[in-house]
């Protein structure tokens, strides 16, 4: 097969976990930086180049987007989509994904457990917002944050009113969401991989640090998911629509709740903790759906 991995960094991990493992199973492999690619269309015919040279031979392809440029990278993983190569990330599961709020809505209406959330656009609104999420103490997440910036604990009414009344004088997006405390820093990410999970860890923040972030210096240990939590994530990267997911779950004293998740996982972490090889299983999948025409996504 022809893979093409969409990445802007060949010599990042996974993009090279994922070049050897294609490499390693017969395949031929080409990395290619989204972001300097661009998309032709004309009637019935639509087209991808990366400067003068248009690319053909495409089997499938593995995009691993930044957050910085969803929009972006969802056009070109359309055009191959209307092209009818093989993705291993949907153009609109991606960008839905990414959508904090969008997906919590999607979550909570497939029956995912999540955190409480609450989301106004009116600074008059604090009080009840506060209110709804069950008071302080609470997380005030940016919409837009990724990696744990933006996301900030309020142990008080007052700090809570005062971090959202400034993100709301910056007429940033914010949800205001229940605080799970017994969750002590940790979570859970799990990989889903096809509709199963085949590889998870825990990620423990740094000592002081509510966020268990890798990229606020947490760091991450192996753990066993109860065959609840496996269920819960499975459910969750379907009810997005992705096929490769990274599932965030918080334990909390009433079970697991989905926090976030991911579209295009990084591998370090999980491969280092868990021993599991993440990159094969990738591979194995795509060699499974190609020219297996994948269903139509219609979740909205
Ligand atoms: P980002 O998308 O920036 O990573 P997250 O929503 O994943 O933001 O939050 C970052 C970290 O903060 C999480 O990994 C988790 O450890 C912690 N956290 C987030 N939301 C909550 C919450 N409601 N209760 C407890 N801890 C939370």
């Amino acid at each position: 097969m022809n893979i093409l991995i969409l990445s802007t960094n060949r010599f990042l991990y996974s993009t090279r976990r994922l070049v050897e493992t294609a490499l390693a199973r017969g395949h031929n492999v080409k990395v290619m930086n989204h972001t300097k690619c661009y998309v032709v269309m004309e009637t019935n015919n639509l087209d991808v180049y990366y400067g003068d040279h248009v690319i053909t031979d495409v089997d499938a392809i593995i995009p691993r987007i930044g957050s910085s440029v969803t929009f972006y990278g969802s056009s070109i993983i359309r055009q191959f989509e209307m092209k009818k190569v093989f993705t291993t990330l949907s153009s609109l599961a991606l960008v839905r994904s990414r959508d904090k709020l969008r997906a919590l809505q999607i979550l909570a209406s497939k029956g995912v457990p999540i955190p409480r959330t609450a989301f106004a656009k009116y600074p008059s609104d604090i009080d009840h917002l506060i209110k709804q999420v069950g008071g302080p103490p609470l997380v005030v997440k940016l919409l837009e944050g990724t990696q744990g910036l933006g996301v900030v604990l309020a142990e008080t009414k007052k700090a809570a009113k005062s971090v959202i009344e400034a993100f709301y004088g910056l007429e940033a997006n914010i949800l205001v969401q229940e605080f799970i405390a017994e969750a002590a820093g940790k979570d859970v990410r799990a990989i889903v991989v096809d509709g199963k999970v085949i590889a998870a860890y825990r990620r423990v923040g740094k000592e002081g640090d509510f966020r268990s972030n890798l990229h606020r210096g947490g760091t991450g240990e192996p753990v066993k998911l109860t065959k609840e939590e496996k269920e819960i994530a499975v459910l969750a990267a379907k009810s997005l629509g992705l096929s490769i997911a990274g599932v965030d779950i918080l334990q909390s004293n009433r079970g697991p709740l989905v926090m976030e998740v991911n579209s295009s996982p990084g591998l370090e972490g999980v491969e280092r903790y868990s021993g599991k090889d993440v990159a094969t299983a990738i591979i194995k999948f795509i060699e499974k759906q190609v020219n297996r025409p994948g269903k139509s996504d219609n979740i909205g």
